[in-house]
């Protein structure tokens, strides 16, 4: 029951980050507006607004003028359902009679926020090769906020000033090097960002996860022809992928990696 309520939850918030994704690109404001078809612009009522059913019921079309509805939008839907199933299951020790404890629900709400806001930094680079300040800033203050509230001491405070450092400046020095050609500004930002949310050393994790993630994806699209030497790839992408993973697994692949090395 727990379970299928936080996949719903993902649902609707999947379908509200597809929302936002539009209007930040169009520049439009995304709080209190109606979502309407971008093709013919007509208002949308309450049952082509569930996410992923009316997109199979309209079989991908707008009612109004017909045109097609991007996958992107059942897509989203389901993954962000599916993650904020991962993100319960991680979070909430289900095999326990209670109920979920405070501290449990804090955190699956922080954790929930902080993947919101990877997510709409993973589509909006994948879709426009950008990484918008309007996300990752106050993406950043969240995740220090969110991160002193579990741990409120200098030493924590200094831990993930110094992950930041390490990741934000770790970019700078490549488009340093580069003159801006390898690397944008806002991949600086990301930098800072995968820091104050994975602290460290998990950011190192994070960032070695990213360059396997972006290396494979590199030679997969080269395998089949759709990239060649020197495209232009989403890095942001494979940073929001490679924190993702950091957040939760980054003990288990630390232990991993050291059983492998001996
Ligand atoms: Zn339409």
């Amino acid at each position: 029951m727990g379970i299928f309520f936080i996949f719903i939850l993902g649902l609707i918030f999947g379908s509200f980050i597809n929302a936002m994704i539009y209007r930040l690109h169009i520049e439009k404001s995304f709080v209190w507006s109606r979502s309407m078809c971008p093709w013919c612009k007509h208002g949308l009522i309450w049952y082509e607004l569930i996410p992923v059913f009316s997109f199979f019921y309209q079989k991908g079309k707008c009612n109004y003028c017909h045109k097609k509805i991007s996958w992107q939008y059942p897509i989203v839907e389901l993954v962000v359902g599916l993650i904020f199933i991962i993100i319960y299951l991680q979070v909430v020790d289900i095999n326990s009679l209670a109920v979920v404890t405070t501290n449990e629900f804090i955190n699956v709400i922080g954790y929930f926020i902080i993947v919101i806001f990877l997510i709409i930094i993973f589509i909006y680079d994948l879709k426009f090769y950008l990484i918008l300040d309007k996300i990752s800033v106050p993406a950043m203050a969240f995740a220090i906020i969110w991160n002193l509230s579990k741990d409120f001491s200098l030493s924590n405070l200094v831990n993930l000033l110094v992950a930041g450092l390490v990741a934000g400046g770790f970019f700078l020095l490549q488009y340093v090097v580069s003159k801006g050609k390898w690397i944008g500004g806002g991949d600086i930002r990301l930098g800072f960002l995968m820091g104050f949310v994975l602290g460290w050393p998990n950011v190192i994790v994070g960032l070695m996860l990213s360059y396997f993630i972006g290396a494979f994806f590199s030679i997969f699209m080269l395998f089949l022809k759709k990239k060649k030497w020197g495209s232009k790839i989403p890095f942001g992408t494979f940073l929001t992928i490679g924190t993702f993973i950091a957040l939760f697994w980054s003990k288990q692949l630390i232990i991993w990696y050291l059983n492998w090395l001996s």
